[in-house]
């Protein structure tokens, strides 16, 4: 079990900061932006890659929880949405999430 579904199961703590039938989001314990939450699907996907087409329902969700988050942390200036996969991009808990940072001027490159 990841530390994200011990989390949606109320097994270890975390600043829930929005929460329904398909998804948590909560704040990520190692903030990177003055807002900096992470948005977890219930159903236990590892990654993007492990998608399936039953899937698309339930993304299409979440990028729209994501804008209202968003609007919840008043970013209406603009926010960045990651997601990582793999380990060339340092996905450290296999269990599908988005970070959604914002609340400063984010770097205009990745590195
Ligand atoms: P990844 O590197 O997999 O894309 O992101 C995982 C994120 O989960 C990291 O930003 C890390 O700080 C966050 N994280 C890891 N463990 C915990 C935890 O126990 N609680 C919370 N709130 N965030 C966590």
């Amino acid at each position: 079990m990841t530390i994200f579904e011990r989390i949606i199961q109320r097994e270890i703590p975390a600043s829930i900061v929005y929460e329904d039938d398909l998804c948590i989001a909560f704040h990520d314990i190692n903030p990177l932006a003055p807002v900096h939450i992470l948005l977890v699907p219930k159903k236990p996907v590892p990654c993007i890659d492990a998608l399936e087409e039953e899937d698309k329902v339930l993304i299409g969700h979440l990028f729209l929880v994501i804008s209202k988050i968003a609007a919840q942390n008043k970013l209406e200036n603009g926010y960045r949405v990651i997601a990582n996969n793999g380990p060339d991009a340092c996905q450290t808990v296999d269990h599908l999430h988005f970070h959604i940072l914002g609340g400063k001027q984010l770097p205009d490159k990745l590195s």
